[in-house]
């Protein structure tokens, strides 16, 4: 963990070559919120796992038990693509008035519906990181965090969504 000294404009192509695809995403996701290795929650041995060519997921070096970086986020719940999500979120955090649905629906290819469920789930996960008072005085980052709004950080490991430990129930924040 290292600290931000200054914000820097995390531009389009910052975004593109540090996400050029759904695995980099996914990989991401991964990180975030249970690290690279991890204790299985079910054999409890601590390894690496890897990620899965058919699915969605990784799996426990030394039981197979499989984690799905995606369950108990809103990315589970649509068939858009991650990476269409982080590109979402990254016109939201680099956006000063906003991004409306239709906006999304655009440039995502999405559905009118889709593009506003997307955005709702953006704004509320955006708002909550606002309303943090943690945020208020410091910042920490590593090279896990997406970078963008105003101290360059999406995800940030002290918000409750997207990361939860492989213990903890999933996030209360972006249940239904
Ligand atoms: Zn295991």
């Amino acid at each position: 963990m290292k600290k931000i000294k200054q914000a820097k404009p995390f531009t389009l192509n910052d975004f593109m070559v540090r996400f050029p695809d759904d695995a980099a995403c996914l990989e991401h996701l991964m990180t975030i919120r249970f690290g690279r290795t991890l204790e299985c929650p079910k054999c409890k041995k601590t390894g690496r796992f890897s990620r899965l060519v058919s699915e969605l997921a990784y799996s426990c070096p030394w039981c197979g038990h499989h984690i799905h970086p995606m369950v108990g986020t809103p990315f589970a719940r649509t068939h858009v693509p991650l990476f269409k999500w982080f590109y979402a979120i990254y016109l939201f955090t680099t956006s000063h008035h906003g991004v409306p649905a239709k906006e999304l629906e655009r440039q995502l290819g999405v559905s009118y519906p889709t593009a506003f469920r997307m955005a709702h789930e953006i704004r509320k996960y955006m708002a909550m990181i606002d309303g943090d008072p943690k945020l208020g005085g410091h910042v920490e980052a590593d090279e896990t965090y997406v970078g963008g709004k105003e101290k360059g950080v999406i995800y940030r490991r002290d918000v409750e969504w997207p990361q939860y430990s492989t213990r903890s129930t999933p996030s209360r924040l972006l249940q239904p």
